[in-house]
């Protein structure tokens, strides 16, 4: 009892005249790497975590987090949209830390300024866009660090299903590489929209990865349950080039790019990782995904059958396409976004398939997040640029464009406890950090709530914590995150979007 006494004379003694930033009393904190999960008190000073401790500490600010858990905040590593809309439906379900690494973008270095000037709620950071590199060669342009440019480009087909030349393949190296060269975060590979890449162009992009010491990320060239060309094919191809190169290279979204085959390609992946072969893997918690209808793996005459798809499967805006609808967008508007339903999420065969890769230890969770978009009056799909909050009725996405995160908390570990909490705020945070952090320094102080470690941190009430975006209408944000920082200064507080905090810095590779 003594011994309690005069640990807390010492404490009062020595912070009685100090006051910390900001304290989060008395949530439940749970720190996914060193296992702590208990009540506890959080101290922020500046844009770092002071102390945590067991007694009540001092601050300017208090933020009451009784009944709340308080968690490192989530990294995203994989999600496309680049406006502050897009950030914000990401910040308002605790994510603080939003990358673009499969399609990337190039060139870096005017990306990151193009970002910069926005004034962004959360972190943001991006890879270098290998398909940018390609798209390039083969159109004879300089690549611009847009998606419109991707769009664009869907017209054309020749980078998507041609072997470069050797002088087209120098060219896509090259630009990758100077994307490495300006602080790129790796390699976006988005294999499944060129699948006819040769195999010596990837292999030499994952050398390229091994030499500078970063990652690769790749939407694996097929997705589809029948061989030959098959995502067993494709999956087995990049784990092929990391055993050989050394290098490390990361699996996006599985679920999507396995379809049923799923249990097939999580035993190749726990083979592969047990001999030592360096992959990472994530996947998003839905059975449907978000790409352009022109995309390569729906074209040539066996699409439907080799993906189980029909036009049905298809739906843009709030409706599905009819067969008439999908040639038409197909032919004239290529680069439009369309959800495509690959699982229904309603039929528990299929809800099983999703259940296996989001669940699997090995698997992060990142949210595939594409841009809120909407019709203009004639017809076309543009980018929502605005900065309207909440974002304004018309604009629509894929829900897990604002309800990856949440729908884990709610579906997985609240309502069906497939997960625990922990596990999934380790999948949500830790687990994204330790894939980039031996060659991102910055990230080996995220995804951890620990004394010196980044306040990018999330404080959720785990009984109410859900996403409310749907198919049919995604423009619905997450509730039950009640205070989202990020380096320090509030970006969620009282529930409520801080409209004017732009805290977010860039996540970047030193470029010396
Ligand atoms: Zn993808």
């Amino acid at each position: 009892m003594r011994a309690v006494f005069s640990l807390l004379f010492l404490l009062s003694g020595t912070t009685s005249t100090l006051a910390y930033d900001l304290v989060i009393s008395g949530g439940r904190v749970i720190d996914p790497e060193t296992g702590l999960d208990a009540i506890r008190n959080v101290a922020i000073d500046g844009d770092r975590i002071a102390a945590i401790s067991e007694f009540p500490l001092h601050g300017d600010v208090i933020v009451d987090a009784a009944g709340q858990v308080v968690s490192p905040g989530f990294i995203d590593l994989h999600a496309h949209g680049q406006n502050i809309g897009d950030y914000r439906m990401q910040a308002v379900q605790g994510v603080t830390t939003m990358l673009e690494l499969e399609s990337g973008v190039l060139p870096i270095g005017e990306w990151y300024e193009t970002q910069s000037a926005k004034s962004l709620p959360i972190n943001y950071g991006a890879a270098s866009g290998w398909t940018f590199g390609r798209i390039a060669a083969f159109s004879g342009t300089d690549p611009l660090s847009t998606t419109a440019y991707f769009q664009d480009a869907q017209s054309r087909n020749d980078w998507k299903n041609e072997v470069a030349t050797p002088e087209r393949l120098d060219r896509i190296l090259s630009l990758v590489e100077q994307g490495l060269d300006e602080g790129g975060l790796g390699i976006g590979i988005n294999a499944g929209y060129a699948p006819g890449y040769g195999q010596k162009e990837y292999f030499a992009l994952a050398e390229m990865a091994r030499d500078h010491g970063v990652a690769t990320y790749t939407h694996v060239r097929y997705a589809s349950n029948i061989e030959p060309q098959s995502s067993f094919e494709a999956i087995k191809e990049l784990i092929g080039n990391a055993a050989i190169t050394g290098a490390h290279m990361h699996i996006c979204h599985i679920n999507s790019s396995s379809l049923s085959d799923i249990h097939a390609m999580l035993d190749m992946v726990e083979e592969a990782q047990a001999n030592g072969i360096n992959i990472s893997v994530e996947a998003y918690p839905y059975g449907a995904a978000n790409t352009v209808v022109g995309a390569a793996m729906f074209s040539g005459d066996d699409w439907r059958e080799r993906m189980s798809s029909t036009s049905e499967n298809f739906q843009l805006g709030k409706d599905r396409l009819t067969e008439e609808q999908l040639a038409d967008y197909q032919a004239n508007n290529p680069g439009t976004f369309v959800t495509w339903h690959f699982l229904d999420e309603h039929e528990p065969m299929d809800l099983a398939l999703l259940d296996a890769s989001v669940t699997h230890p090995a698997v992060l969770i990142a949210s595939d997040e594409v841009f809120w978009s909407y019709f203009t009056d004639d017809g076309k799909v543009l980018n929502y640029e605005g900065d309207a909050w909440p974002l304004p009725e018309k604009v629509f996405s894929h829900p897990r464009s604002s309800g990856a995160f949440a729908k884990v908390l709610r579906s997985y570990v609240r309502e069906r406890g497939l997960m625990s909490l922990s596990e999934a705020i380790r999948n949500m945070s830790l687990m994204p950090a330790q894939t980039l952090e031996d060659f991102v320094p910055q990230m080996r102080s995220k995804g951890r709530l620990q004394i010196g470690m980044d306040a990018d941190i999330v404080v959720f009430d785990p009984e109410t914590v859900a996403d409310r975006a749907t198919f049919e209408n995604a423009n619905q944000m997450a509730v039950g995150v009640n205070t989202v920082l990020v380096n320090g200064a509030f970006v969620v507080r009282d529930g409520q979007l801080v409209l004017d905090a732009a805290p977010g810095k860039p996540i970047r590779r030193s470029i010396d």
